[in-house]
């Protein structure tokens, strides 16, 4: 009988244990994408990246003889009539760890299994699940590095080859078409400006791995935090989206390791703050939505998401010019450099006060890469409200941070063109991505600061200092 694939975040055919497994049990097997609530909840960028990465996906399944069907509805009700429909007697996937997925699934491997199907999940999107990882006490981790040298010298099992084909059915259920699902709706800035900066698929995703080992791993722990260079592997859309397997990029570094590159290590670092991020979310899905530490909910946040103050910094419009070269960049290239992601964040949630939700939904809504573990983790870090995070009276300062990591401006210049006599052309392409409705042009003035580098710090740390919480 056929083996229903149940792809979700994971668009790829190597390093792919759900259609590996599939495979080995012999009959057709059929691929199989929902839009359901998961993709219904997609912000703008993510949802019409999703878009894209469907069609490469697609095409792929199609040079190994397979096809890609696409249903819409809850999964619950969805697959085991998918189920009936083919005859299948397996359901396989790989597995998600956000709660509603993780609930979704678990209902659906429930009710197949009343119906006495075989239903398997697998892992694939981490290298270390949530609940392998515990400190000697028996608890998860609320700090990084104990979490780091807990896991680093764990057997990470070496990446599947792909399947050479993929055994088709006598006859394919009926898809609908990608096309009308309308994935790029709502994304309602220039998506023509976006799309050249977007590589798109496994084998892009496998070349930018390979061009990062070979010129630019070396280097990583002394560029990686420089704006201006590109000198990280630009792969978190790729992971986002399980185009490329956490475990690929992992033995790709200890390969670089072996081979004596000194930024290699720094690089595996980093593939485990997403580990982290995914543990954090696991064992406290509250990071998602609520300050982490309880005690922050006192705090005097502006809420006021249409505020004056919130619209200049996602328009990069707040006459800092670190945090306006950041925004800039999330709106063209739909990611944005982590040092400027920290700077960003920094500003609106200690400068401008405004509560971390408002900003992690505006990357939400921005972002390519978006990943919901790593935002969170990333906004309660920079907030001061999530565990392990950078304390609150630890302010970052805008204009000094440009001094020590964008020396020669070589970031603030590629993104701003205000009051520069000839632009770059990514600064110009900002206005063609933007929305005609905000009426701004590359020949207006730069703004004055809406609030300056001392004022913003004295006042978050008054606030912090009088706080009844
Ligand atoms: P590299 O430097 O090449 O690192 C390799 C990989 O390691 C990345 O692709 C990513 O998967 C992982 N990684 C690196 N840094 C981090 C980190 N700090 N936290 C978690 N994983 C990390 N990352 C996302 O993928 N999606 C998000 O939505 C996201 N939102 C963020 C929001 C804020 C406020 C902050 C401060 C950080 C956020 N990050 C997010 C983390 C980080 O900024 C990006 O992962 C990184 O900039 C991606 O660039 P890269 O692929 O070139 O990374």
């Amino acid at each position: 009988s056929p083996t229903l694939v149940w792809i979700r975040r994971d668009l790829r055919l190597s390093d792919h244990a759900a259609l590996v497994a599939a495979v080995e049990r012999g009959g057709p097997v059929i691929p199989v994408v929902l839009r359901d609530a998961s993709v219904e909840g997609l912000g703008a960028a993510p949802k019409w990246r999703l878009g894209l990465g469907l069609e490469t996906y697609a095409e792929a399944l199609e040079a190994k003889g397979s096809r890609l069907i696409l249903r819409s509805g809850d999964a619950r009700d969805v697959i085991p009539a998918l189920v009936r429909e083919t005859g299948a007697g397996a359901v396989y996937w790989q597995r998600a760890y956000d709660p509603a997925s993780v609930a979704r699934d678990s209902d659906v491997k429930a009710a197949l299994k009343e119906q006495g199907i075989e239903a398997k999940s697998f892992a694939g999107h981490l290298m270390f699940e949530p609940w392998t990882v515990e400190t000697k006490q028996g608890e998860y981790y609320k700090v990084y590095t104990p979490f780091w040298k807990s896991v680093r010298d764990r057997d990470v099992p070496v990446p599947l080859s792909a399947p050479s084909s993929l055994p088709a059915p006598d006859h394919w259920p009926d898809s609908e078409a990608l096309a009308d699902w309308d994935l790029a709706m709502a994304m309602d800035r220039g998506a023509d400006v976006v799309r050249p900066f977007v590589q798109l698929g496994e084998q892009a995703a496998q070349t930018r791995l390979g061009a990062f080992m070979a010129t630019k791993v070396a280097d990583y722990d002394r560029t990686r935090d420089i704006p201006g260079v590109d000198g990280t592997s630009n792969l978190s859309e790729n992971l986002s989206l399980g185009e490329i397997s956490p475990a690929q990029c992992w033995h790709a570094g200890q390969r670089a390791m072996q081979d004596g590159k000194p930024g290699a290590e720094t690089f595996l670092k980093e593939l485990v703050w997403r580990e982290f991020a995914y543990h954090l979310m696991w064992h406290t899905p509250r990071i998602l939505s609520s300050n982490w530490r309880e005690d922050w909910d006192a705090f005097p946040w502006n809420e006021d998401a249409d505020s004056a103050e919130v619209t200049a910094w996602k328009q990069g419009r707040t006459g800092i010019r670190f945090v306006d070269a950041a925004m800039r960049e999330m709106y063209v290239t739909g990611r944005m450099h982590n040092r400027g992601r920290m700077i960003v964040a920094s500003y609106l949630t200690k400068h401008l006060m405004c509560h971390w939700k408002i900003g992690m939904d505006w990357f939400d809504h921005c972002l390519i890469d978006w990943d919901p573990a790593s935002n969170a983790m990333g906004w309660q870090w920079s907030a001061g409200s999530g565990p392990d995070a950078t304390p609150y009276f630890r302010v970052f300062n805008p204009v000094t941070q440009l001094d020590k990591f964008d020396k020669d401006r070589d970031y603030v210049s590629r993104w701003i063109a205000e009051e520069y006599s000839d632009p770059h052309k990514d600064a110009l392409s900002y206005f063609d991505a933007i929305p005609r409705s905000w009426g701004l042009s590359a020949g207006d003035t730069y703004p004055d600061p809406v609030v300056g580098p001392d004022e913003g710090r004295k006042r978050a740390l008054s606030a912090y200092e009088n706080r009844d919480f």
